[in-house]
């Protein structure tokens, strides 16, 4: 592979100048979007919808990365469709490429036959870097580090409801680490030996296992097997400071040495959801019911007074939270079964 290029951070803004708001929101908090530069029009119109449901009322600001740079083109559609600041970054050629301990001849072949298999995305090693970037790097990323609460947005998804209060001071006040709109079962072929893993994970790190977590989230015989549930990890919104922390950190160097990320497809969302659900109280979990999201073909749509309060737009019929490939269900049921 050539040499790294260094790393250009843009901080660009073509914004009008009627739209220069100081941020109004009290938290220390971005949204971070990874995205490439052909989705600039499916990216503008989710912004759109987050900004009239939520953000035109606080001005977080948005961190938009890559691992190419940005084109022209990106940088204003993105910038116009939102009332706050904007930064660019370029993902470090070593945050996003396989590390020096994947046999990429290896990956390669594996990739193939769990591709053949039906693992989507099996042979992608762009959306495995993807996958990897996100479990383990985008929180170190240079213009990501200075905050501690991030809210993921991916370009195409929809938001359907008002949000008549601030989720990032929700999620401080109410002492909460991780949040989610929609959970479901993975597809198992993507990640054939990730519970293995984590059990042996458990078996070295006894300590770091948190007392009242939520493996029954995870498990439906105790932590033999894995029931697949995972948090859908395209909408987050988090606290930074348990992916930064020394805990999260083993967990990742843990599953980064076994290479799944790309002998197998391990996803984030599962990475994020194991380590969520096993090292950490499941009191820190947090589902926001208010949040009214659609990343296809799944939806979270509020049912009843909810759904009136926050004028949302999407059909309560179509919610999928009880649906049987959903978890969110046996999630709540967590709270019921202690
Ligand atoms: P899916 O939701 O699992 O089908 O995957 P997506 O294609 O939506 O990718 C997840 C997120 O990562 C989206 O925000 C994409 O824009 C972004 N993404 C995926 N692959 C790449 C890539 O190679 N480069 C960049 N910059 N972003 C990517
Ligand atoms: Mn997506």
């Amino acid at each position: 592979r050539k040499v790294p290029p260094t790393t250009i951070n843009q901080i660009e803004d073509h914004r009008p100048q009627e739209w220069h708001h100081p941020q109004l929101g009290q938290e220390n908090a971005t949204f971070v979007i990874l995205a490439r530069n052909y989705e600039y029009k499916d990216l503008a119109q989710t912004l759109r919808q987050l900004e009239t449901r939520f953000n035109h009322k606080y001005h977080y600001p948005y961190t938009f990365l890559s691992d190419e740079p940005f084109s022209e083109e990106f940088k204003e559609w993105t910038s116009l469709a939102v009332s706050s600041k904007v930064q660019y970054g370029l993902i470090p050629r070593e945050q996003w490429d396989p590390p020096s301990n994947i046999n990429l001849t290896l990956a390669d072949e594996l990739g193939r036959k769990l591709q053949a298999n039906g693992a989507i995305y099996g042979d992608r090693i762009p959306y495995k870097n993807m996958c990897r970037f996100n479990s383990g790097y985008f929180f170190r990323h240079e213009l990501v580090q200075k905050y501690r609460y991030y809210w993921r947005v991916e370009p195409s998804v929809n938001f359907f409801c008002d949000l008549n209060f601030d989720p990032f001071t929700y999620m401080r006040e109410h002492d909460k680490t991780y949040s989610f709109t929609i959970s479901l079962k993975e597809f198992e072929n993507t990640i054939p030996t990730l519970w293995n893993t984590t059990k042996e994970f458990m078996a070295e790190y006894p300590e770091l296992i948190a007392r009242d977590n939520a493996m029954a989230f995870l498990s439906n015989d105790g932590g033999d097997t894995y029931n697949l549930c995972h948090f859908w990890s395209n909408f987050e919104i988090a606290d930074m400071e348990f992916w930064r922390s020394e805990t999260y950190m083993k967990w990742f160097n843990f599953l980064d040495m076994k290479g799944g990320f790309y002998y197998e497809r391990w996803g984030d969302a599962p990475v994020h959801s194991i380590a969520a659900a096993l090292l950490l109280p499941r009191s820190r979990i947090h589902f926001f019911n208010e949040i009214g999201y659609k990343h296809s073909p799944f939806e979270h749509c509020p049912q009843g007074d909810v759904h009136e309060k926050g004028r949302c737009s999407c059909k309560q019929e179509h919610n999928f939270d009880n649906d049987w490939y959903s978890c969110t269900a046996r999630f709540h049921s967590l709270f019921s079964l202690f």
